[in-house]
């Protein structure tokens, strides 16, 4: 049997800016936000990447445009594909693959 992989699981249960402190990421507090450079397009703009409150969006306003979930961003961090990212964290943080 193939393992299942809980997509929304993984979603609801890692914050992204514990997800980006894996990666020596931190960001700033701006008002109900978290800001900081986008580290997917190495961004310069220490605004341009935003994380919204409840943590669980994030959106580059910088040249990559990128955003979405906390899968999202560990799969532009690691390049590599939806699942492969979920499987990483589920790996990383001992949740969301069910055997
Ligand atoms: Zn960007």
């Amino acid at each position: 049997m193939k393992p299942k992989i809980d997509f929304t699981k993984i979603k609801n249960a890692l914050p992204i800016d514990i997800a980006l402190a894996h990666y020596g990421i931190t960001l700033k507090v701006s008002g109900p936000r978290l800001v900081g450079c986008c580290p997917i397009h190495d961004g310069t703009n220490k605004r341009a990447f935003v994380v919204s409150t409840d943590h669980r969006a994030w959106h580059c306003f910088g040249d990559c445009k990128r955003g979405g979930t906390v899968l999202d961003l560990v799969r532009a961090l690691e390049k590599c594909s939806l699942v492969e990212a979920a499987k990483i964290i589920a790996k990383r943080y001992g949740l969301g693959a069910s055997r």
